[in-house]
Parts: C-alpha cells; structure tokens; sequence
C-alpha cells in the first residue's frame, strides 16, 4: 500500500464481512477494526452488571462506563473489556441474541463511533491503511472512506455460513437457530430509527452469493489498487 488508504465494508450478519476484511487489511499490510465486536463488547458488560439490554433508558445511562480496548493487528485482532480479552466470549448466544437492542441505543452507537473514529486516526497516524467492517461504516462513522463495499448475499447462504461457524465453535445452536438469529437480527438492524443498516449512495454491491472469501478479497483488492493509483 503506497498511502494509507481508508476501506468501509458494510452488510448483514453472516455476508463474509470479517474474514474478507481481515484478509484484505492483512494483504494490504493496513490495520483491521471489528466494529461489531465493539458492540458486542458492550453487551457482554451490559449483560454482566444486570443492565437491562431491552431497556433502552438503562442502557443509555451506562454507556460511558465500560472499558473498551481493540488491537487492530489483522494476524490477531483483540478485544479486550476492562481488561479482559472477551473475544470468544462475545460470540456467545447470550451476547448474539442482545447485541442488536443495545445497538440501536444512539447514546451507545456516539460514544463507539468516536472510539472507532480514533482507532482509524491511530492507524492513519501511524502510517497504516485500515479496513473497517460494520453497518454504518460507510455512512455514518467514514463518510470520506476511500473504497466502501456492501457486502451481502442471500439469506440462506448466510445462515448456512453462520451455522457453520457455531459447529466450528461447539456452539448448540441448529440450523433452524441459526436462520432465526440472522433473520431477528437483519431486521432489528434495518428497521432501527440510529443509523440502520442501509448501503451508502456511493458503496460498491458486492453479493457474494456465489463467490467464495477469496473472490470477494480479489474484487476489493482491485477496488483498492485502482483508488490508490488515482490519488
Ligand atoms: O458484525 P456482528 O454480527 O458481530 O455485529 C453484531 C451486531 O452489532 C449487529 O447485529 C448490529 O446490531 C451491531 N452493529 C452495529 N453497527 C456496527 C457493527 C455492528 O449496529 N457498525
């Protein structure tokens, strides 16, 4: 990477957002920031200190309080909650089925945004690119990306993929548990009135129904050689 280039990729739950950005950032030589990691972080404190995730007033009055630490380190990226590494931890059910009701707390959603601002000034300041996945990335958090994709694919493929993971995990969770907590999720985050899930006017469509992570990382890194080579 000649100059440090700034990638937004947005999209739903199960697209293939993480594994693609973290390839693309990790070949690019530029840093990697899980947005939904944050988010999920967040919960699992929400969760811990009995904070009720469905009550949007509990939430709001707490969400200065926890700690929140990423590595951007696309070989071994980290979250770490008051001190703690939580990113197993925060890819458990209880966190899943809660994350999208504390997302949609806009309190919430300003103080990560600013959190996620610095880490991409950090990474800039410190001559590296970054690649930063999410749903509002392109929108909201980076509207001056370089290069934003939208990430999607059908809703069976995503629920297969997400399936697939939780076996890979030890996870319980069925086929059927699979598609629902994709399908409750997409719709809580496309209907929430906080910056929704919604494509930016200027992001590529990638649906990556029929492509596999190494096509998709192909299209984004040719997305991004092109956005260097005009500055
Ligand atoms: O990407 P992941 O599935 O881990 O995100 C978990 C949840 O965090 C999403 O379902 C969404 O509710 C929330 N999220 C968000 N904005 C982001 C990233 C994630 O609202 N930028």
């Amino acid at each position: 990477m000649t100059r440090s280039l700034v990638i937004a990729v947005d999209g739903p739950s199960g697209s293939g957002k993480s594994s693609v950005s973290r390839e693309v950032a990790r070949r690019l030589g530029a840093r990697y920031l899980d947005t939904g990691a944050m988010y999920r972080a967040a919960t699992l404190w929400f969760l811990q200190h009995d904070v009720d995730v469905h009550d949007p007033d509990q939430v709001r009055l707490s969400v200065g309080i926890p700690l929140l630490e990423m590595d951007t380190d696309p070989q071994q990226p980290s979250i770490r909650l008051d001190g703690v590494d939580v990113g197993s931890r925060i890819r458990e059910a209880d966190v899943t089925a809660a994350v999208s009701y504390v997302s949609a707390v806009p309190e919430l959603r300003a103080r990560l945004v600013e959190l996620q601002r610095t880490a991409v000034a950090d990474a800039i300041g410190t001559g590296f690119g970054i690649v930063v996945e999410g749903r509002d990335i392109g929108r909201v958090v980076l509207p001056d990306a370089d290069v934003k994709i939208f990430l999607t694919a059908d809703v069976d493929v995503r629920a297969e993929r997400r399936h697939r993971e939780e076996v890979e995990r030890g996870s319980a969770v069925d086929a059927a548990g699979a598609m629902s907590s994709i399908t409750d999720r997409d719709a809580i985050d496309t209907t929430r009135a906080a910056s929704p899930l919604l494509k930016a006017e200027d992001a590529v469509v990638i649906d990556a129904t029929e492509l596999g992570i190494e096509d998709v990382v192909g299209l984004i890194l040719e997305l991004a050689d092109a956005r260097d080579l005009r500055h």
